[in-house]
Formats: C-alpha cells, sequence, structure tokens
C-alpha cells in the first residue's frame, strides 16, 4: 500500500518511508492511497474471532502486502495485549473501555503498534532507531511503554520538570533500560523545539537514525480502527444502527473510526463531542476552519486549539462539506454538564466514567435515537484523573494495581538546560 499525502496527492511513499517520516515534507498527513472494504463473511462471521484476530484482518487489508503476514501477525499481536470491553451504562448506551493498556489510556494502541512497525524496519537496516518524544504527560508514558524492551530501538523523553503529573512522570522515568528520561529545565514548547532542533541538526542526522513518534504517524491510526470492529462483535443486537461517540481532541480516533467505516464497518453515524476546545463543532456551523488558543478543561487530554488530524477525516470525504456532515454530527460540552454526567451515570448504575468519556456519554444523551445502539469511547482510567471525578462523584476510587506499580517504582531521569548545546552532546552517551 502507498500512503499520499493530504497536501499533495501525487506525493506517494512506501509504508516504511510513511512511518519513519511521521509527517510528510509538505507538511502534509500521510493516507492509504485505497481503502477496500472487508467481505461480508467477514462481518457475518465477525463474533467469531477474536480482537487479536479482528486486528490482524484489518491490519493485513490496509497493509498486508508491505510486510510479510507472520510479522504482521506478531506485532498486531504485541498490541493487542489486553480487552477493550463493552459495557452496558443505560439503555442501549454501552461504554468501549479503551483504557485497559499499560498507561491505562488509549493510546497504548498506537504507541504499540507504532513500535512494532518502527522495530521491524529496525532489523532491516543496520542502524538502531533513536526515536526523540516531546510529552506534556501521556505520549511519553505511552510510547515509552510502547518501546519498552523493543530490540533495536532507543527511546529518548523530553518533559518539562515540575509541570507534569506524578502519575505520569513515574509511567516514564521508572521503567529503565532502553527508555531514557530527560528532564528538561523549561516548558513543554521548550521539549518540543529540543526534539525539531535534533532532527535539522545535521551532524546527529548523520550519525543517527532519528525519529519521532509523533501522534500524526499513521501507524498510530491504523490500529486505532481496531477496536471499532471488535466493539461491534460485542454488540448483542448487531440489527440496529449504529452510533458512536467520540470524545475528541486532535481527532485522530474519530479519523480511526471513519476509516473503519470506509472499511465496510456499518456505522450509522458518529458523534464528534468536544470540551470547549470547539474548533470542530464551529466548524460544522460555518464551515469555516479556524484553529484558536487552547484552554483549559477537566479533559485537559482534549484540550487541542489546532487539531491535527481534522484534514485526515475531511480528506476521507474528498474535502466535500455535505458528505462529512452527512456522517459526523458534533457538540460540545462544558466542565459543570460533564462532572454532572458522571455524578448522574454513577448515581444511576455505579459506573465511574472519566471526564474525555464523560463527554462522549453526553454526546450519545444528546443525538441519539429511538432504536439506535450507541457506543462512547472511554479513553482513560478514571483514576488517572483522580481528583476531579472524586469531587464530581463524591466518592471515592480506588487505584488500579498497575498505577500502584508505576508509583511505588523509582524515578530515574537526567536533567538538562533547555539549551540545543547540552543537549546535543548529551545525546551519544544516552543511546550508546
Ligand atoms: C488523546 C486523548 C483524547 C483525544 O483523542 P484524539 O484522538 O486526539 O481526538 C481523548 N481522551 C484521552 C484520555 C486522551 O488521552
Amino acid at each position: 500500500m502507498n500512503f499520499y499525502s493530504t497536501n499533495n496527492y501525487s506525493h506517494r511513499v512506501s509504508l516504511k518511508e510513511a512511518v519513519l517520516q511521521g509527517l510528510a515534507p509538505d507538511q502534509g498527513l500521510y493516507m492509504p492511497e485505497q481503502i477496500i472494504p472487508l467481505s461480508k463473511s467477514f462481518f457475518d462471521s465477525i463474533s467469531n474471532f477474536s480482537f487479536q484476530d479482528i486486528g490482524f484482518k484489518v491490519a493485513s487489508q490496509l497493509i498486508g502486502g508491505d510486510l510479510p503476514a507472520a510479522e504482521l501477525e506478531r506485532i498486531v499481536a504485541h498490541t493487542i495485549q489486553f480487552d477493550a470491553p463493552l459495557v452496558e451504562v443505560d439503555k442501549n448506551i454501552y461504554a468501549l473501555e479503551l483504557f485497559h493498556g499499560p498507561t491505562l489510556a488509549f493510546k497504548d494502541f498506537g504507541a504499540r503498534f507504532l513500535s512494532g512497525l518502527l522495530g521491524y524496519f529496525a532489523n532491516q537496516q543496520d542502524r538502531e532507531i533513536v526515536i526523540l518524544v516531546a510529552t506534556s504527560g501521556d505520549t511519553g508514558s505511552a510510547v515509552a511503554n510502547g518501546f519498552y524492551n523493543v530490540p533495536r530501538t532507543k527511546v529518548v523523553v523530553l518533559y518539562p520538570s515540575g509541570k507534569v503529573s506524578d502519575i505520569q512522570e513515574k509511567q516514564f522515568t521508572t521503567l529503565g533500560g532502553n527508555i531514557t528520561a530527560l528532564e528538561v529545565d523549561g516548558t513543554f514548547d521548550d521539549c518540543q523545539r529540543l526534539v525539531k532542533q535534533a532532527f535539522l541538526d545535521l551532524d546527529l542526522k548523520n550519525k543517527y537514525f532519528l525519529t519521532s513518534a509523533n501522534s500524526i504517524n499513521i501507524a498510530r491510526l491504523i490500529p486505532q480502527s481496531f477496536y471499532y470492529f471488535n466493539a461491534y462483535a460485542q454488540i448483542p443486537d448487531r440489527e440496529m444502527p449504529l452510533v458512536f461517540s467520540v470524545p475528541s481532541g486532535n481527532f485522530g480516533n474519530l479519523t480511526a473510526g471513519i476509516l473503519a467505516k470506509k472499511m465496510g464497518l456499518p456505522i450509522q453515524k458518529f458523534i464528534a463531542a468536544t470540551n470547549l476546545n470547539k474548533v470542530v463543532p464551529e466548524f460544522f456551523e460555518s464551515k469555516i476552519f479556524e484553529p484558536k488558543s487552547s484552554i483549559s478543561t477537566i479533559s485537559n487530554a482534549m484540550d487541542v486549539g489546532n487539531p491535527s488530524n481534522f484534514f485526515r477525516m475531511y480528506d476521507l470525504y474528498g474535502n466535500d462539506f455535505e458528505a462529512l456532515a452527512k456522517d459526523v454530527t458534533s457538540c460540545y460540552f462544558r466542565d459543570d454538564e460533564t462532572k454532572s454526567a458522571m455524578l448522574n451515570v454513577y448515581n444511576s448504575c455505579g459506573y465511574v466514567m472519566d471526564p474525555h468519556g464523560g463527554i462522549g456519554f453526553l454526546g450519545l444523551k444528546k443525538h441519539l435515537k429511538k432504536n439506535e445502539t450507541g457506543i462512547f469511547l472511554e479513553t482513560a482510567h478514571p483514576a488517572k484523573f483522580k481528583d476531579v471525578v472524586e469531587e464530581s462523584i463524591h466518592d471515592e476510587i480506588r487505584l488500579p494495581a498497575r498505577l500502584e506499580e508505576f508509583m511505588s517504582g523509582v524515578k530515574k531521569s537526567i536533567k538538562i538546560s533547555a539549551q540545543f548545546g547540552d543537549f546535543k552532546s548529551l545525546l551519544p552517551a544516552l543511546i550508546a
């Protein structure tokens, strides 16, 4: 399968190039040049397949020609090491729990698939791959855990000292092995600048095989389509029209759902639900895409003012507004609405939503019709947002064992200044 850039349809690259580059040289996003629906017999018998089987079928349909089947199967198995169960929380409304991975958020799926593919490409060449990742918290932990112990890869996580939560910091500073954490005396923007400068530095470029694990990498998007299929396989009544509500920030998750639909998954409608960072809901009103500065909310993984996957989503509809609007409805919710939803669901059935899932749930409450089945994506474990969840539901929640384990680990990081010279001179020792 070749991939084109959303900024230039005649710029085509292989899967390997698309994955190693992340972003196209023209700043466009890579998209598969063909999306072929899966067979009717696959959908008819889907409930007989395991999550891994489903992932392998979907991945093979997209990129099966780009690597040996046994390798792809191994990478899918490495990606899907945990379940994504469907839990009924209201009449015809289900939560799709995507938080059973090592860092308790759906980003584990994308990070693990990317690490599998990069590990495969690293084995084909004589140099190790060095992954540089700047993080404000969650991406660093998903990437570090996804690449932990993947042969011939080294990961350097740069994060702003004192500006990530304890839980987040423990998730990428306690692993060791092929993961190194750099604690930068500066802001997240400084971390990002250091990474960007490293990619432009000719000395480093000649010496090392540097790449990023950026969230716009097509390898992070592909596995996110797997769980839409797997959710469908779990629905008791597959005859009813199906609606997915996706709490969205950069719109990768929603784009992966649309990809699943284009591959034949019978999805009636998507609800693109956001917090007050409502650039996309506004686009659906005005047809004008106008990025803004982000504002802080309780669903902070969705505090995005310039959603990076927007053009990918639009591209899947040939940049035709009417076609997009036929499949996707958009809405946004305030923090107080999200908190009430968390409380109401907890009181009515004992289910604890996290603030992101809460927005997905509200999207269904607003738009789901009678006789439709609604599924909202529960993108993170509520314990990752313990304070705001406990305050909302007026009750205490327990940390899962996995988080407890991280919390008892010993933090190991290297403090550096925000000067590129310091970073550059330190790098060889880190990845030797
Ligand atoms: C990243 C993230 C989101 C937003 O997903 P996008 O694919 O960027 O729209 C939602 N919830 C949680 C918990 C996240 O970490």
